[in-house]
């Protein structure tokens, strides 16, 4: 059976408000927070994007869905786990500070900021799934113990997974950073010599100490490279590479990770994707960079594959073409919706029920 996909569209000349009224229905008619009973603790998975990007959803949107949560009478708290790369995002503190920052807050958004610090053991969770790939995945416990699951993710361009959206959002964004490194870990980066100016800005980052400046060139010994690809993020003149050919393996480890944060929320979790801000990379990246297509509105749906596969269509289709192919032509990033359904997390028929 086909899974239901919501949508509504989102027009050039609708302001916060007018989305904000879209979103309020498309929440209200797609009943998609229907499931959420009195005093579920409900986790709000987002990405408060990276300092200096603003492709993260409007925290006014997250208001609404609060209220909507609230209504049910559940118990939202917006959350995230920690991330892989030097950044504002790498440990709770400064997380939780820049979340703050780009707007998220208890008065703007009516729920509680929640960032846990996954170096202590209380807070991380190891679920087994068994896989072809992950066998106990490391997530951050507040969304395993938590009764219900929204993800609310921003879907746009992937240097890695051609494109990211809900699945991108829970299987990676629930990681602890030993999750997320499990699932980079087949990325060794290769220097280009020629453009190496013996910084040592890898080597400091390196959390593997796989990195030496020898005659005033980075050395990567492969054999203790994680794969977390650090030094490409501060690499100041991208003389690392790193092949993301072997980013097909990346998505299944994603979507395995998806399986294990989903084990235990059959009926008990929701995906809301907007399609707004269609930048060619993710949130992550500590800068604005080009958007490729124009907004296309918002979708909620209760399967993540679903939903990703809705997005992904509706976007190429007001582009005529394959955007995220075009943009990063070396990724497939449909192998994450191929595996993901192969594995039982959903499906890529879907009916699509415009508001
Ligand atoms: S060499 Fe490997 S472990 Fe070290 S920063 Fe680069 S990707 Fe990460
Ligand atoms: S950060 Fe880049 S430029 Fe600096 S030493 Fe490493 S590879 Fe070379």
């Amino acid at each position: 059976m086909k899974s239901r996909v919501y949508f509504i569209s989102v027009k050039p000349s609708d302001n916060l408000q007018a989305i904000n009224e879209k979103l309020k229905r498309l929440l209200d008619e797609s009943k998609s927070l229907d499931f959420i009973r009195k005093e579920d603790n409900v986790a709000v998975k987002l990405h408060f994007g990276e300092e200096g990007n603003t492709g993260f959803v409007n925290p006014a949107h997250l208001r609404v869905i609060c209220e909507v949560i609230s209504q049910k009478g559940g118990r939202p708290f917006l959350a995230d786990a920690n991330t892989l790369y030097r950044g504002r995002r790498l440990n709770s503190t400064d997380h939780l500070k820049l979340a703050g920052e780009h707007g998220f807050t208890k008065d703007a958004c009516g729920a509680e900021v929640i960032i846990p610090d996954d170096t202590k053991k209380e807070n991380v969770v190891s679920v087994r799934i068994d896989a072809k790939f992950i066998k106990n995945a490391k997530l951050a416990r507040i969304f395993i113990d938590t009764q219900a699951l929204i993800a609310v993710s921003h879907f746009k361009g992937h240097i890695l997974t051609g494109f990211g959206g809900a699945l991108k959002n829970i299987g990676m964004g629930c990681a602890t950073r030993e999750g997320k490194l499990a699932q980079h870990c087949d990325l060794a980066p290769v220097v280009h010599s020629e453009q190496c100016i013996g910084c040592g800005e890898c080597e400091k980052i390196c959390p593997a100490g796989a990195i030496c400046i020898v005659n005033n060139k980075s050395v990567v010994d492969s054999s203790k490279c994680i794969g977390c690809a650090s030094c490409m993020a501060v690499c100041p003149t991208m003389a690392m590479f790193i092949d993301f050919g072997a980013g097909d393996k990346v998505q299944e480890k994603m979507v395995e990770y998806s399986l294990a944060v989903l084990k235990d929320k059959k009926n008990k979790a929701a995906f809301i994707n907007f399609a707004v801000k269609i930048n060619k990379e993710c949130d992550c990246w500590g800068m604005e960079n080009p958007r490729i297509a124009p907004d296309v509105g918002i979708l909620a749906s209760s399967d993540p594959v679903s939903i990703d596969k809705a997005s992904f269509d509706l976007v190429n289709r007001t582009c005529g073409k394959d955007i995220f192919k075009s943009v990063h032509p070396d990724q497939d990033g449909l192998k994450q919706l191929t595996y993901a359904q192969q594995i039982g997390l959903g499906n890529l028929d879907y009916e699509l029920i415009e508001l």
